[in-house]
């Protein structure tokens, strides 16, 4: 470990680093106020293209030469390019994506899109999903060009003095909707925008205290999804006169058999995450979860007894592939008998599970009386994805988080959800889930995404920035 003194961080004036935590808190409060929701509100349809340009001024005004695209009207992502001198390899990437979830304003303490500030934190929707983040790499870049400048040099043309790697921010539209409009169009049409040595995005990095111990998981792998949707043919006719082939009925049993959890399967990652976990828990608490960790479902059952519903759920998705049939539609009137319903399934499965797999699953579970009766249509496709928790990138991003917080713990885990490393980690750019945020112990985070009073605290941003500088200076130095 480094000594504080010797952090690229603690090379930059007090003046300099209070500046740069105030520019971030404006820019994350203007990208708040920016209403880029998604699917579009069509009050305000162009919010994505709204955000993709404000980030432009802003890079511009640092002396850079963004470029912002639109591949459908209104749904705009915003790129800019830092030069390194070149000796030091592929670029680096800071990644992020600028749309948030809709935000309805009823049970909202604070307007979701004013960015009131208020006790200590930023309140508004994309707090922590995720424009906390796209504000911290915009305060990065900055600082970056605004040191080049300063040595007399231009952002655009010139290499900033030190860095041995280019430094690619790459801001997109869609995410929340599987990235048709941002992420994966990029990836066809723009590769160059993605191609680096390594990324950082989203969901990771943020403290968990555990028993007094502060974690902090770094996100390395996330599960796929498969929904599907399910048409089940049964026979119309007359309410008086009940029938067994009533699709409304059969859509029931199929619900239920589908909804029962499968049976545990633990990935590398997620047995690393667990035993990490057990060495910090107290030791009840510790044998669940190794217990866990070696696939026992008495184990599991008794999680309830040692963390919160949240977390206990989170953990139950990790170990598994999961199945939540979440739309279903039968029926017309209350004495028809429907002849036929629909159901929607939600399935995430692990790395490792092909497309074919997640259908081959589902139609196991439907069973072997009622699966003639059903057509099956896969709806979406997310490959499961994982990045090696080893090499120099990771061990920077441990490091880093250490040398600002000596009682960090940093972990490896798996999203139960899918991001936009689903269009990176494929093309081979190891990328890590990683918004570095000390939290206080208690404090609610996971709840926050798409929840209701969405915030961040102004000391958590205050801890993550010179954090996630620190990364960059030190994979590009
Ligand atoms: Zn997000």
């Amino acid at each position: 470990m480094t000594t504080a003194t010797e952090l690229p961080s603690s090379r930059l004036s007090t003046a300099v680093w209070e500046r740069a935590h105030d520019d971030l808190l404006e820019t994350l409060r203007d990208l708040i106020r920016i209403r880029s929701v998604n699917p579009p509100d069509p009050a305000e349809p162009d919010g994505e293209l709204a955000a993709a340009l404000a980030i432009a001024d802003l890079l511009r005004s640092s002396g850079l030469e963004p470029e912002v695209v639109e591949p459908v009207p209104g749904r705009g992502s915003v790129h800019a390019r830092l030069r390194g001198d070149g000796t030091g390899g592929d670029p680096f990437l800071l990644f992020s994506h600028l749309d948030v979830v809709p935000a309805p304003p009823e049970r909202w303490s604070h307007d979701p899109f004013a960015a009131d500030v208020a006790d200590g934190y930023v309140y508004g929707r994309g707090a922590v999903d995720m424009k906390d983040l796209v504000a911290m790499e915009l305060g990065v870049i900055r600082l970056l060009a605004d040191e080049t400048r300063a040595a007399g040099l231009d952002p655009a043309r010139d290499s900033v003095p030190g860095l041995r790697r280019d430094v690619l921010f790459t801001c997109t539209a869609d995410e929340e909707a599987g990235g048709d409009a941002g992420a994966k169009w990029i990836a066809l049409e723009r590769p160059g925008w993605l191609q680096a040595a390594g990324a950082v995005n989203e969901s990771g990095g943020v403290s968990v205290t555990l028993a007094g111990r502060r974690v902090y998981p770094i996100q390395v792998a996330e599960k796929g999804f498969a929904p599907f949707q399910i048409r089940v043919r049964g026979t119309w006719g007359h309410g008086s006169m009940p029938r067994e082939d009533n699709a409304a009925v059969m859509a029931a049993t199929i619900i239920e058999r589908l909804a029962v959890p499968g049976p545990i399967r633990l990935t590398p990652v997620m047995e690393r995450f667990l035993l990490a976990l057990a060495e910090v828990l107290p030791r009840e608490a510790a044998s669940v979860v190794r217990g866990i960790a070696a696939g026992d479902p008495q184990a599991e059952a008794a999680l309830d007894r040692i963390c919160e519903p949240m977390y206990a759920r989170v953990v139950r998705a990790l170990i598994r592939d999961t199945m939540s049939p979440d739309v279903v539609h039968a029926g017309v009137k209350y004495n028809v008998i429907p002849g036929d319903a629909v159901i929607e399934v939600d399935c995430r499965v692990l790395p490792g599970v092909t497309l074919a797999g997640a259908l081959a699953e589902l139609e196991r579970r439907i069973g072997p009386d009622l699966l003639p009766a059903c057509e099956i249509e896969s709806l979406a496709w997310g490959e499961p994805v994982e990045s090696p928790a080893e090499g120099p990138l990771w061990d920077i991003l441990v490091a880093s988080l250490r040398d600002h917080d000596p009682e960090a713990i940093p972990i490896p885990i798996m999203a139960p959800f899918g991001t936009d490393a689903k269009s990176t980690i494929p093309l081979g750019i190891p990328t890590y889930g990683f918004s570095p945020l000390r939290l206080e112990p208690g404090e609610p985070y996971l709840e926050r995404y798409h929840g209701v009073d969405e915030r961040v605290s102004l000391e958590a941003l205050r801890f993550g920035l010179p954090v996630l500088y620190d990364v960059v200076r030190r994979f590009c130095g």
